[in-house]
Order: C-alpha cells, then sequence, then structure tokens
C-alpha cells in the first residue's frame, strides 16, 4: 500500500545573489510516509533546511526562489496553491519546530497565549477551550505545574522548556506532519534524549510524520525510520537506519559515520572528513563530492551521478554503483 503523505519531486531552491546563484537544493527528491520519522541528514549548507522550509514555501525570497519541481500534499501541489490556502495547511496540517526557540517565541506574550493562538485561528475555538487545550499539550510535553506556567513569559524558562512549548505550540492543532529543524541542537544532553522521547511518542501514539532534521547523524539511530544523507543540495545516500549505520554506501555517508565517536571507537580513532563543503555557485558538472572524496575516479567528474539502486529503497548517488 502506498501511504506517502507528502512527496517532493525533483524539488529546486536556489538563492540569487550578488555574487552568484546558489543552488541551495538541486534537483531532491523524496516522499514521506503515514507514521513515519524521515531523517535528513548533513553538514551545514547541504540544502536541508531549505528544503524543509521550501515545503512549506517559507524561504526568504528574495534572494530565494523555488525555480523547480513539485510538492505534493495529499493530491496538492503545495508549490501551486493559492497563499491562502497555503495558510491554512502552515500551523494546521504542517507544523515546523525551529532549533532556536528564542527566536520563535515572542517575548512580550505569555507562552499559554502563544500556545493558544494557532488553536483559535484554525480550530475556531473560544478562549476557555483553547486554553484547556494549551494546558493539555505543555503537560504532554512534560511541562511540570502547566497550568501555573501558561502565564509566564518565555524569558522565564530554560532552554529545554522553551523548545518544549515550541513542540507544544507546533502541536496544538494536531498536524499531519511535523517538520522538526534541528530541534536539539542547541540543548544539553539529558534534555536532548527528553526531547527525542517526545518526537518517538508522537509517532508510535499519535501515527504522527515526521521530517527530523540534523547535522547530527548519531542523534537519529534512535528516532528514524528512514535516513536521508544530503551532501551539497543534493541526496548522497538514503535507506532505512540498518542500511545507513550497518552498510553505508557512499564516501561521504561512510565519512560521516567515521566522525561519530562510538562508532569509530571499534575503527580504533576518528576520522574527519578531508576538505571542505564545496561552493554551491556555479558547482561542478559532475559528482559534487569529488573533491574531497578518497574513491574518485575520472567519470565522476564528467556527468552528475543518478541515484543508484543498492537494493530494495538503499540508494546512493555515486558511480561506485552503477
Ligand atoms: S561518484 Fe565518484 S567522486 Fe562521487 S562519491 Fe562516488 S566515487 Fe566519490
Amino acid at each position: 500500500m502506498n501511504n506517502t503523505i507528502l512527496q517532493v519531486s525533483e524539488l529546486k531552491t536556489y538563492f540569487f545573489t550578488r555574487i552568484g546563484v546558489v543552488k541551495a537544493v538541486d534537483g531532491v527528491s523524496f516522499g514521506l510516509r503515514k507514521g513515519e520519522c524521515l531523517c535528513l541528514v548533513g553538514e551545514s549548507g547541504c540544502g536541508k533546511t531549505a528544503t524543509a522550509l521550501s515545503i512549506l514555501r517559507l524561504v526568504d525570497s528574495p534572494p530565494g526562489r523555488i525555480v523547480g519541481g513539485e510538492i505534493q500534499y495529499h493530491a496538492e501541489d503545495l508549490l501551486r496553491s493559492p497563499a491562502s490556502r497555503l495558510r491554512r495547511i502552515r500551523g494546521n496540517r504542517i507544523a515546523m519546530i525551529f532549533q532556536d526557540p528564542q527566536s520563535s517565541l515572542n517575548p512580550v506574550f505569555t507562552v499559554g497565549d502563544q500556545i493558544m493562538e494557532p488553536i483559535r485561528l484554525h480550530m475556531k475555538l473560544g478562549r476557555r477551550q483553547a486554553r484547556d487545550r494549551a494546558l493539555h499539550l505543555m503537560e504532554q510535553v512534560g511541562i511540570p505545574q502547566a497550568k501555573e506556567r501558561m502565564k509566564y513569559y518565555p524569558h522565564q524558562f530554560s532552554g529545554g522548556m522553551k523548545q518544549r512549548v515550541m513542540i507544544a505550540a507546533a502541536l496544538s492543532c494536531d498536524p499531519e506532519i511535523l517538520i522538526a529543524d534541528e530541534p536539539t541542537t542547541a540543548l544539553d544532553t539529558t534534555i536532548k534524549a527528553q526531547i527525542l522521547d517526545i518526537f518517538r511518542d508522537l509517532k508510535q501514539k499519535k501515527d504522527m510524520s515526521i521530517l527530523f532534521i540534523t547535522h547530527d547523524l548519531g542523534t537519529v539511530a534512535g528516532i528514524a525510520d528512514r535516513i536521508i544523507v544530503m551532501y551539497g543540495g543534493r541526496i548522497a545516500e538514503a535507506g532505512s537506519v540498518l542500511d545507513i549505520f550497518d552498510q553505508p554506501k557512499h564516501p561521504y555517508t561512510r565519512g560521516l559515520l567515521n566522525c561519530l565517536p562510538a562508532i569509530s571507537e571499534r575503527r580504533e580513532k576518528l576520522s574527519p572528513i578531508p576538505g571542505v563543503i564545496p561552493s554551491l555557485i556555479d558547482p561542478p558538472e559532475g559528482c559534487i563530492f569529488y573533491p574531497r572524496c578518497q574513491q574518485r575516479m575520472p567519470v565522476c567528474q564528467q556527468k552528475r551521478p543518478e541515484e543508484f539502486v543498492i537494493s530494495g529503497k538503499h540508494i546512493a548517488a555515486c558511480y561506485l554503483y552503477a
């Protein structure tokens, strides 16, 4: 049964700057299924956040522009939906959580009011019902003394508690899809584990689809169903957690795994990927990982590698598997 609820096809998002066109997302395709957690992983600047922002058409324009592709949500192409329709989908059917809760929360309103706002806007509930729902959500994400804390302002919360508030606000209208952009990056290890538990719960108990974006491959092991590794605005490799952790194929994925302390312990030492992230202005014709790749071949420079099937849904954009 095909239970894909969001299909991104050949997405291209470019930024038109004074010094040239930055191809931040350059032909990315993937599907998100009902009730799965799909993780987009890669170093900063690989295009994962631009991909997420493109789904909700939140790319700053100018300088950004979605120049190609389709984003199919059920039967609707979000790139061609009227702005009014998209406003109804955002925060209601598809919600997003950002890395820095501080900049997402308004300092002059109480957190209770900020969680209630989308409930009243999208669910058309009265103030009392909206307050009850906000209270329930705050308790659900583990905010103690939630009734009292609804009256607090953002500065009265710690970083971890602010992120819980953001999750509660994102869940306010019971979205079908939750996009979380580096939601645990600014948090310490204990709080990070607690926040990841909330995401696991949402997936299991509410059958929510989660697009989880992170630069940290170590974070995704316990939460992902599938992983997409991005590099230079393109997909390098995609597969199940087992595919990526036990049978990594793309030299970039292997390089990322070698940077993980727990895994590299078995391999005696950490080995960072040599070289630097490429400029996405006028990227080379061939494989974008070519300058850093230890296994490069002449063909890699000539033409961009397509996504070759390793087995089942495991794919790698690398000529080693042509
Ligand atoms: S296509 Fe070539 S350069 Fe690119 S990752 Fe594979 S082997 Fe390396």
